[in-house]
């Protein structure tokens, strides 16, 4: 149980992905269900934004660990994480695994 799942929770849509715990990155990849998460499951694809849009804020969480999440940015546009991937490079908030933050973290 290397991966985990993850929630991306924006103001006004979450969505989901996966988390790769034993190199403890976020994949980019963005879905709008679990099942579109576990068609792409450990496939380590990988995609970068490229439309040149702003991303907009989100938190993301993951189960992983008994659970954390980070304010990050992610493209709608791309449907990809922009980062920061890497959340031990970064601060961290501990919360329950089955429990992602609410949107008003975004506030
Ligand atoms: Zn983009």
């Amino acid at each position: 149980m290397s991966h985990a799942h993850a929630t991306f929770v924006f103001e006004d849509r979450v969505l989901f992905g996966e988390y790769n715990g034993t190199s403890d990155v976020m994949l980019p990849l963005m879905f709008d269900t679990k099942k579109g998460v576990s068609d792409h499951w450990r496939k380590q694809e990988w995609k970068d934004c490229d439309c040149g849009n702003d991303p907009v804020p989100c938190a993301a969480h993951t189960d992983y660990g008994g659970g954390f999440w980070w304010i990050g940015e992610a493209c709608l546009v791309c449907r990809v994480f922009v980062g920061p991937k890497m959340p031990f490079d970064y601060d961290v908030d501990y919360v329950d695994a089955a429990d992602p933050p609410k949107a008003d973290v975004l506030r």
